[in-house]
């Protein structure tokens, strides 16, 4: 093996390496940094309001999100350094990309349908964590983490409320679409009423999950 090859293989298990600490980071602040916290700091309340209506939106509060990452990974890069030289860089890299991986993941499970195996298992395994149980499924773009601490589910069906049902699901009218009967079914009325809110939020600052 050349220099130049044995560099690169030594990079590319930096990265790895960083990306693999991020799934694990991802279920420890998905589990206990927001939902354990019942809405205590910032992050929890962010979290736990995107479970109250189950949508993605862009919020400017994501922005500091984005910056912890990107200083996270700045300081996993200077340690990699000090192991390993400059190829260390690779460790604070791949936990930096590792995060935006389950960012767009995340998003795009909720603004559109699944195009492959994995990212069908990623919005059964992710909404059933929405509506299912929101303890359960705290991984969102692998499920090892959630099989190590003895929180994955494998509903057979996912129940979405109606009044929280992802727009992809749906139809023209209203009903889930034929592709997706096997995985979905909706329950519930399509109530939105601002008591009707109040209660999705009391019940997910509770991490219960919401009502039928
Ligand atoms: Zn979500
Ligand atoms: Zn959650």
């Amino acid at each position: 093996m050349t220099g130049a090859v044995g560099g690169w293989a030594e990079g590319i298990g930096w990265f790895v390496l960083g990306a693999f600490g991020w799934t694990l980071f991802e279920y420890v602040l998905h589990r206990w940094a927001f939902h354990e916290m019942r809405g205590k700091h910032l992050g929890s309340r962010e979290h736990l309001e995107h479970h109250v209506r189950a949508q993605w939106s862009f919020d400017p509060v994501i922005l500091l999100a984005w910056a912890g990452v990107v200083l996270a990974g700045w300081g996993w890069g200077s340690l990699g350094t000090k192991a390993a030289g400059p190829v260390g860089w690779a460790l604070g890299a791949g936990w930096i990309v590792g995060y935006f991986f389950y960012e767009y993941h995340h998003a795009q499970s909720h603004l559109r349908g699944p195009r492959n195996r994995w990212e069908r298992w990623v919005r059964i395994n992710h909404f059933h964590h929405h509506f299912g149980h929101p303890l359960s499924n705290q991984g969102v773009t692998v499920g090892w983490w959630d099989v190590v601490f003895r929180t994955q589910e494998r509903p057979e069906r996912v129940r979405v409320p109606r009044r929280l049902a992802m727009p992809w699901l749906l139809d023209e009218q209203g009903e889930v679409r034929p592709e997706y009967r096997d995985d979905y079914e909706l329950v519930g009325a399509r109530d939105v009423s601002d008591r009707q809110v109040a209660i999705d939020r009391a019940r997910a600052f509770a991490n219960l999950v919401p009502h039928e």
